[in-house]
């Protein structure tokens, strides 16, 4: 079975919006083991939509739309695939009940074109949609499965997620199970975590074992397939051990967590208060660790030390640290994390100093980066390291790393 991925609406050809749906779409269909051949973009207009449905037909089995379910004239989408496939549009009364109560919620009036949006195709199984009006649908017609889903990412994701992928996996006739699980990394590199477990990612088919990344994070998503669940966890059990065995120390979490969650969690779990003095993050880890929910149990409040005036008279740095050694140094880290986490009366106290860019200061390049750390009942340590990349980079790397110390 392969898949095509029919994207509709003018502002994706205007360049307006990103195609995230068909993204979206891809991966999973990817983890349900459906090849997806062909991304189609079209703008709102019924004939070339109805081409692009023409040409979907002839090279793909599984055909899915998303957008122009909404209830506006632009919307034109499931009234094209009815007219394309001979079908009647027929109100659903389910549907209608869920836009109705939609709208009880939300305290809204319902208008008339409401309702359009709870006609479906005739013969067509319906998709709720819990985030919104437009109900989905999944219609068989000869070899082919149509699929039609709402615009909006919000509504759409869910939808399949829900509803959609076992709909589908139905329809076309697949039984097994398929489960997955992301490992999440820090410290290294794509490149060199790809070398380190490259025989284990060529040897996989099932599970599979996909590397992506961004943001100065790796991630691993390994997807297992079988008809018993218990047994397809089990497999991604033994292929997460495998892959711990080479490249586990830099493993900090799964799926959707992140460094300050885990961070959160574990200061919490160990009743361990937090400061921080930023000057090179300028309050970025204190900004992140509180939009952490339950960051007030264990952060107490900290210090953004830009100036060197703040750093000596408000955080104590002495004098001849900053004379002799300069803001970003080792010993003016170490000062700012102890002091700071006295004045504060935390367990930990943490500190950032460095050269965010784009000049160099005192000398020290860009993307020097030191960040002290220290926890009561032990010497404190700074780790000093080199990043090179933009000014925004650097400091949100610098936070990055801070609660990969922390988490070590
Ligand atoms: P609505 O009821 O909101 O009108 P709809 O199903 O008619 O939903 P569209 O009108 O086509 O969907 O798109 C609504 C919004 O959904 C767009 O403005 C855009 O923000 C988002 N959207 C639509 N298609 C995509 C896509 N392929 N990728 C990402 N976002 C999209
Ligand atoms: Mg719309």
């Amino acid at each position: 079975m392969n898949a095509e991925i029919i994207a509709v609406g003018s502002e994706l050809l205007l360049g307006q919006i990103v195609n995230t749906n068909a993204r979206f779409l891809s991966q999973q269909l990817a983890e349900l083991g459906i090849n997806v051949y062909f991304h189609t973009v079209v703008g709102d207009n019924p004939d070339r939509l109805k081409s692009a449905i023409d040409i979907a037909e002839k090279r793909s089995d599984i055909i899915i739309f998303t957008g122009g379910l909404g209830p506006t004239k632009d919307d034109l989408t499931k009234e094209t695939i009815a007219r394309h496939l001979g079908k009647q549009l027929v109100m659903d009364d389910m549907a209608l009940a869920g836009i109705e109560l939609y709208f009880k919620r939300t305290n809204r009036i319902m208008t008339e074109n409401n309702r359009k949006q709870a006609l479906i195709l005739e013969g067509s199984q319906v998709l709720p949609n819990d985030y919104g009006m437009a109900p989905g649908m999944v219609l068989e017609k000869g070899k082919q499965i149509y699929i039609l889903l709402p615009g909006p990412p919000k509504e759409m994701e869910p939808m399949f997620l829900q509803y959609g992928n076992r709909a589908l996996s139905a329809k076309a006739g697949l039984h097994d199970k398929i489960v997955s699980r992301v490992l999440r990394f820090f410290g290294i590199g794509e490149a060199a975590l790809e070398t380190e477990i490259i025989d284990l990612i060529d040897a996989q088919s099932n599970p599979t074992i996909a590397p992506l990344a961004g943001d100065g994070e790796v991630t691993l998503r390994l997807t297992a397939k079988h008809t018993d669940e218990a047994v397809a966890l089990s497999m991604l059990d033994k292929v997460e051990n495998q892959i711990r065995q080479r490249v586990g120390q830099y493993i900090y979490g799964y799926d959707n967590s992140s460094l300050l969650e885990e961070l959160t969690k574990l200061l919490k779990d160990k009743r361990l208060t937090i400061t921080a003095a930023e000057s090179l993050t300028g309050g970025l880890f204190q900004q992140e660790i509180t939009s952490m929910s339950g960051a007030s149990s264990v952060f107490k409040g900290g210090i953004v030390c830009y100036a060197n005036e703040i750093k000596q008279h408000i955080l104590q740095v002495k004098q001849e640290t900053l004379e002799n050694h300069g803001a970003v140094s080792e010993q003016c880290a170490k000062e700012l994390a102890e002091n700071a986490a006295r004045i504060f009366g935390t367990d930990i106290g943490i500190s950032f100093t460095g050269v965010a860019g784009p000049d160099e200061l005192e000398g020290k390049p860009v993307g020097t980066v030191y960040i002290g750390i220290t926890v009561k009942g032990r010497p404190t340590i700074v780790e000093k390291m080199s990043l090179g990349g933009t000014r925004a980079a650097n400091r949100s790397r610098a936070v990055k790393f801070g609660c990969y110390f922390l988490i070590k």
